[in-house]
């Protein structure tokens, strides 16, 4: 799959705001927030969607969730709540072909956390 913004991050070629880093993953802050706290928490390993994601790497996605959950303590948001979101290609929102946990958190959530997205011509 072809590079994206995302590995630019991870290599440090863009600037981002790093709130967690390890061998497996980072977490940087969203450049345009939905919500008071709005951070994504991607692999280093390039997967493009969802829909790539192999068997070998259900321990890599698990991680996603553990990082989210530890960064949301550390952040000392995790007993209110947070929201999780990964989006998937055109119709789910994906803008950044590189998955990605979005992490919502700071205020109370409206569901569903969706509005109608006029079909783009
Ligand atoms: P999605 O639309 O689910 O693919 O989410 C992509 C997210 O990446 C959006 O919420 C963007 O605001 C965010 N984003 C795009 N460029 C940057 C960047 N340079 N630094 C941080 N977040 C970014």
């Amino acid at each position: 799959m072809a590079e994206t913004l995302f590995d630019k991050i991870i290599n440090r070629e863009i600037q981002a705001d790093i709130v967690y880093e390890d061998d497996q993953c980072l977490a940087f802050k969203d450049i345009n927030p939905q919500a008071p706290v709005h951070f994504l928490v991607i692999p280093k390993k390039r997967i493009a969607t969802i829909n790539d994601i192999e068997p070998e790497d259900r321990e890599l996605v698990g991680h996603l969730f553990l990082v989210a959950a530890k960064v949301a303590q550390e952040m000392g948001f995790s007993e209110k709540g947070y929201r999780t979101v990964m989006n998937c290609n055109d119709d789910g929102g994906q803008s950044v072909y590189h998955i990605h946990l979005h992490v919502l958190a700071g205020k109370p959530l409206g569901w569903p956390p969706y509005t109608d997205r006029p079909k783009q011509v």
